[in-house]
């Protein structure tokens, strides 16, 4: 069943203007079709009641909860070849709760300020997209894209770094991971395809951050968020 993010007035639903096109003209409603509505966080069953102009009302409260007890932000590095789309939308998909996009001394992305714009854009419309498809009750934010130093600043509860590099290569995760509760915030950054150098290594441990392994292979920046990502969600599950 489709899924949109509205907004309701009393059993008044709300579409935007896309998906009003969306429902219309590419689903073909008709009068009758029921479908999922996401309001601030809570899922409804909506019905189409009329087709122009175009209304929606709500039929009952649903119980369904995609998101996990813990909060992971994933902050990421601008990456070459789309790979930092495919953080976006497999990221949304296993759960992450906001992404904090960066720029880090050895990132091999430039960005203009007018193209920095557009890429933003077209991650708003990837996280909203997998936001619906995987049936998450909330769209994940996404910060303006930071530097390095504006991303350690960033508040959360925990503050992990995976760092390619880490000098005793204990595998520290479960134990890290283990230590974040139900409603907490986790950052986790990944370097991007050069790393992080020594001095933002550095910088990190210095303002709080915990280096974490993610085991004994170098991982591509776009698989170790996956990683990441993946073993966050599959602790949180069971929660
Ligand atoms: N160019 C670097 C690798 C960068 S990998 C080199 O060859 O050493 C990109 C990012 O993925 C790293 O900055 C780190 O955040 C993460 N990463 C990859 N493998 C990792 C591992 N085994 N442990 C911790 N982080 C890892």
């Amino acid at each position: 069943m489709e899924r949109f993010f509205a907004s309701r007035n009393g059993k008044d639903v709300f579409l935007t203007p896309e998906d009003e096109h969306h429902l219309l003209h590419v689903l073909r409603a008709e009068v009758g079709m029921e479908v999922e509505v996401v309001d601030e966080g809570d899922l409804f069953l909506a019905k189409v009641v009329s087709l122009n102009p175009c209304r929606l009302t709500i039929v009952r409260p649903l119980e369904r909860n995609g998101e996990l007890p813990a909060k992971l932000v994933l902050a990421f590095s601008l990456l070459k070849g789309g790979h930092d789309e495919l953080v976006l939308m497999k990221g949304t998909e296993l759960g992450a709760s906001a992404f904090v996009p960066f720029i880090s001394s050895r990132c091999i992305i430039r960005l203009e300020e007018k193209e920095k714009e557009k890429r933003f854009a077209r991650y708003q419309k990837i996280v909203a997209g997998a936001a619906s498809q995987s049936k998450r009750l909330t769209v994940p934010s996404l910060s303006p894209i930071l530097s390095f130093a504006q991303t350690l600043a960033y508040p959360a509860d925990h503050h992990f770094f995976a760092y390619e590099n880490l000098a005793d290569g204990t595998f520290n995760l479960p134990e890290a991971f283990a230590s974040v509760k139900p409603g907490e915030t986790a950052l986790c950054m990944v370097g991007p395809e050069g790393g992080f150098s020594p001095e933002e290594a550095k910088e990190a441990v210095n303002k709080g951050w915990t280096s974490v392994s993610l085991g004994r292979r170098i991982l591509r920046a776009e698989t170790a968020s996956l990683y990441l990502a993946s073993v966050f969600a599959f602790l949180e599950e069971r929660k």
